[in-house]
């Protein structure tokens, strides 16, 4: 890739996050070239290092995991890789990084919020890395600026589903950046920050391009609140007098066993929590982080951990949030005495069954959307970016190419100047103000990684279109898209015609 980057100016490269079929394993490349007395001189910072979550389909036996090819700029020197931020904690922008501490090599400082690290940290207990092995971690959070050469990175809150979720102002010579992260412009996030608009609105006349997270684009409007969310649950559970009500949560969701405990309190029902090993171990994490439950709860309700023989005085007056299949083991569940809500989709079918095979109503968020915690911005949530961030050149990421290929009609009636030229993985685009023009292409590789013994070793796969079969059946077809994004524009057309 050195090719390439000949001249002065600011390179981009997704290495993971624009595939041409589905999305997952996210990270982003930057890098400035500048000229000194020596000659050219680079410097360079990376976005995340994610985990591709569909590495079976690669097609390398008892793999692992996949992770992104970053190895080229670990290894040669000229790159000057200085720091790897960290936009939040989910696997598929995080994971990578065990997998290459695993396969011995050493990684620059992290950069990420306080939660990103207890998460990280927890892995490396998980993957039996010591502590000699763990590169340098530097929290940041929101309004922190970070200085390197001639690039500076500025902290912005984002929200999302996690804890200290962010997205990165990137400043250099040549082209300043909003790398977004997983997000969605949602202000009403319990206990976290959300986006920070302000801080957008203040640079907007600076921003040149915006790296934005687009998975969310093929629903209209705004992306659901965690205010809806609440207020939905809170009139369901209020509903069900004299019942026991049942709330499963994903578990890599903790913003939803916020949700679900503040609709309990708010309808004034004990709560239960109760799930997998994964749970307990993200609930944990969330005492820790300084989330007390005790302290909002300030004595209105009853909180157990863990069901036992308490529950007995709780009168079938109790909410259950976690994630659990079983419902008899401990709460004598039945048609008369409970109701359940099901707040995710498919993650929760074994105990649809349980529902059924009791007869317990329960409803689930195919029929109530707003059930379902979403971290990533709707349709409206880019209209409405793009107009707080005027002639800025957007470049779509964590989304498959094909849906920017085909929103481009719609984005263009609406404002949103999208990059000319759809990015894939692996390839370099040099941005100068807000033109990015693509310089490189080379095929997208995923490493896929296997354990013998305690190493990990990668193999080097190229990425086909078919990597993603079985995602776009879950999630959207190119031809259902395409309808989609019509119907937007002609639903805006028809608004535009009236005005
Ligand atoms: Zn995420």
């Amino acid at each position: 890739m050195t090719e390439s980057l000949k001249e002065n100016g600011l390179y981009w490269r997704p290495l993971g996050g624009n595939n041409i079929d589905q999305i997952s394993g996210h990270s982003y490349q930057y890098t400035t070239v500048t000229p000194n007395e020596d000659g050219l001189v680079k410097t360079t910072i990376v976005v995340d290092l994610g985990k591709f979550d569909n590495h079976q389909a690669l097609g390398i036996k008892n793999s692992a995991a996949a992770v992104p090819d970053i190895r080229e700029l670990l290894n040669v020197a000229e790159f000057n890789l200085k720091a790897i931020f960290l936009t939040h904690s989910h696997p598929d922008h995080l994971n990578g990084i065990v997998h290459y501490i695993k396969a011995g090599y050493r990684l620059p400082p992290l950069y990420g919020g306080l939660y990103t690290k207890m998460i990280l940290y927890q892995l490396y207990d998980e993957f039996g890395i010591e502590s000699r092995q763990f590169p340098v971690f530097n929290v940041i959070k929101d309004g922190d600026v970070i200085d390197f050469d001639n690039m500076s990175v500025e902290v912005l809150a984002s929200s999302h589903t996690c804890f200290d979720s962010f997205g990165f102002v990137i400043s250099t010579p040549y082209s300043t950046i909003y790398h977004s992260g997983d997000m969605k412009l949602d202000s009403s996030t319990y206990f976290r920050k959300p986006t920070n608009l302000k801080r957008l609105k203040e640079l907007s006349a600076k921003i040149d391009c915006a790296v934005v997270d687009f998975y969310g684009c093929t629903e209209d409007g705004f992306a659901i609140k965690e205010v809806t969310t609440f207020k939905k649950l809170t009139v369901l559970i209020k509903k069900r007098k004299r019942r026991k009500i049942f709330i499963p949560v994903y578990p890599t969701h903790p913003e939803m066993y916020i949700i679900a405990f503040l609709a309990a309190l708010k309808a004034k029902r004990n709560v239960v929590f109760y799930g997998t090993k994964d749970f307990y171990g993200y609930l944990h994490l969330l005492v820790e982080y300084g989330i007390s439950f005790e302290k909002i709860a300030a004595n209105r309700i009853k909180i157990l951990y863990k069901p036992g023989d308490e529950i007995r005085d709780f009168n079938n007056n109790y909410v259950v949030i976690g994630t659990f299949n079983n419902l008899n083991e401990y709460f004598d569940a039945n048609e008369r005495n409970s109701f359940g809500i099901v707040t995710a989709k498919s993650f929760f079918n074994p105990l649809k069954g349980q529902f059924n095979l009791h007869n317990i109503p329960f409803v689930s968020v195919d029929d109530i959307p707003e059930l379902q915690g979403f971290g990533h911005g709707f349709f409206g949530d880019y209209e409405y970016l793009a107009k707080i961030l005027k002639d800025t050149t957007f470049i779509p990421t964590h989304c498959p190419c094909f849906v920017i290929d085909n929103i481009r009609e719609l984005a263009a009636y609406c404002g949103i100047n999208l990059i000319k030229e759809t990015p894939h993985n692996n390839e370099i685009f040099r941005i100068n103000g807000k033109e990015c023009i693509k310089k490189e292409e080379s095929p997208a590789v995923w490493l896929v990684v296997n354990y013998n013994d305690d190493y990990a070793y990668f193999t080097e796969v190229w990425q086909k279109p078919t990597s993603g079969e079985g995602f776009l059946k879950r999630t959207i077809s190119n031809r259902r898209c395409k309808n989609k994004f019509k119907m937007f524009l002609l639903s805006r057309q028809r608004k535009g015609k009236k005005e």
